[in-house]
């Protein structure tokens, strides 16, 4: 598989140079080199905000059905040339194929979700309380030229959730996807392109993310931001939109709690949580990082938890063997290796793993951690990475207790056969998603979003797509 020629697209232009020089991008997997990213300097994103701000007053103009049915075609497009997409995803960011050409075709039923929720952007007429006044109605109307950015953790899916719901709903967008993988937002922006959508109403750049977000923002044109990134980054894009009252969206890190009761189906909680803790070698918002577990059961968790992470087959992403791909960079690797040395080095035990794999590429092996005390980093910090930590514990209400005691609220997580359990567990947990005896919180249909510092607004669902409109109240008065 060849790996794309990378351009930006800026002004109705793909653009192979520009003016803030160049990146290499590599493959995670063997440390190669695939391409040169042209990076945006200042020329390049003021002509991409002035581009969206042209692009927007074309493109809200079109009928709510017909955009729904441009959005929709570039929803089929991206499932015609899955393979190839998934292909080009896996091997800038590593994660095994299956996976890559899974959040492909996901990234299609979001748009597709998206693009018909459009269609339903119903007001509402108010009966008017005065004479005088004819009617009163409460619109919906798009926010304007939006300003994106996403990491390089789902190449296509995070993209494929902003650029659906903000095209869906009228807005013109400039895109900054993550520098080390800008070749899948290039192919998902080409399929939009290709399926019709207004070309200077939809701009991709990339650069030095700090400028590249303080010169959008700042720009006139832009009336919102929306960030999928880590607590840090989103602090930072908060402030700015806040100088400026824009709006924004901050879909940011998490640390979820996996609490497995007495009554849990272990054989069904241990397979699912394997399979959920080391998806994308741990590189998820929503994996799941603390294990709290009945007492009754700890041992045995432990154990076969630790035996199944050290039975993962690690391998480069197009090997059809592969069950875990390389960390995105060496800094992620270097990262593992700090929590687990703190974790040790307080008296954490550690049940396997723990070391980068001697090989070319970006690898560190399925991590268990037991017992590690609070005050840990790997407690307190997301680790972003495939570090699970494992403890016991007596009574639900404890358990409780510790799955909300960090600043983090995106996923939480929990194993029982009991429904009241099951419904006292999803209502006094403080997160945005809860999933009980399931991992997949992330669904087109429902709304994606953390409580606490893991973010402001939603994404998917109708609750994703309102948030790329404003509220207009018109009234229409009869002179007297
Ligand atoms: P990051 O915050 O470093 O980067 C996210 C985006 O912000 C990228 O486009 C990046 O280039 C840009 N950026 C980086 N530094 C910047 C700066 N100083 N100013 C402006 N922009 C900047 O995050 P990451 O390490 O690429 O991704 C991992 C994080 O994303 C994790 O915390 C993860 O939990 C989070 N995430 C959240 C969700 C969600 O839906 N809540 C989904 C996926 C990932």
């Amino acid at each position: 598989m060849e790996y794309p020629a990378l351009a930006l697209h800026v002004a109705g232009q793909w653009r192979p140079r520009a003016s803030g020089g160049e990146r290499p991008v590599f493959n995670p997997a063997d440390e190669s080199p695939l391409g040169a990213l042209p990076l945006a300097g200042l020329d390049e994103l003021n002509a991409a905000a002035a581009a969206a701000e042209r692009g927007f007053q074309i493109w809200r103009r079109k009928p709510a059905h017909e955009r729904c049915t441009i959005v929709r075609s570039a929803a089929g497009l991206l499932r015609q040339r899955a393979q190839e997409i998934a292909q080009v995803l896996t091997l800038e960011q590593g994660k095994p194929l299956a996976e890559a050409l899974r959040e492909v075709t996901l990234s299609a039923d979001i748009i597709d979700f998206q693009a018909e929720e459009a269609k339903r952007l119903y007001g509402r007429m108010v009966p008017p309380r005065g004479a005088g006044i004819l009617w009163q109605s409460v619109i919906r109307q798009p926010v304007g030229p939006v300003a994106a950015f996403t990491p390089w953790n789902f190449p296509a899916n995070l993209p494929a959730r902003k650029l659906g719901s903000a095209l869906a709903a009228g807005c013109s967008v400039v895109i900054k996807p993550a520098e080390e993988t800008p070749a899948t937002c290039m192919l998902i922006v080409r399929a939009f392109l290709d399926a019709g959508v207004t070309p200077e109403a939809l701009n991709m750049v990339c650069g030095d993310p700090a400028q590249v977000a303080s010169t959008l923002i700042a720009h006139d044109a832009i009336r919102k931001a929306s960030l999928t990134g880590s607590v840090a980054v989103g602090k930072r894009l908060g402030q700015l939109c806040a100088e400026r009252v824009k709006r924004f969206t901050g879909e940011l890190g998490g640390h979820a709690p996996v609490i497995v009761c007495a009554d849990a189906d272990l054989p069904f909680a241990l397979k699912s949580s394997l399979a959920a803790k080391y998806r994308n070698a741990g590189q998820v918002c929503a994996s799941p990082v603390r294990f709290y577990v009945h007492r009754s059961l700890y041992t045995q968790w432990a154990a076969q938890f630790s035996q199944g992470a050290q039975a993962l087959r690690l391998g480069p992403g197009l090997d059809a063997r592969t069950q875990m791909g390389p960390l995105i960079h060496e800094r992620r690797v270097e990262e593992m290796e700090r929590f687990v040395d703190d974790a040790v080095g307080r008296g954490a035990r550690l049940l396997c793993g723990g070391k980068r794999v001697e090989r070319p590429g970006f690898f560190f092996e399925p991590t268990v951690i037991a017992e590690a005390p609070v005050d840990s980093m790997v407690q307190r910090i997301e680790p972003f990475g495939p570090i699970a930590v494992v403890e016991p514990f007596d009574a639900l209400d404890d358990a409780i207790t510790r799955a909300n005691a960090l600043p983090y609220g995106l996923g939480a997580f929990a194993f029982t056969r009991d429904l009241l359990t099951a419904h006292r567990l999803g209502e006094e947990i403080e997160a945005g998603m809860v999933g009980i005896n399931h991992f997949g919180v992330s669904q087109p249909e429902l709304p994606f979003g953390g409580w606490k510092e893991s973010g402001i607004g939603q994404e998917m669902g109708i609750e994703g797509l309102l948030h790329y409109t404003e509220i207009k109240t018109i009234i229409v008065g009869v002179p007297a």
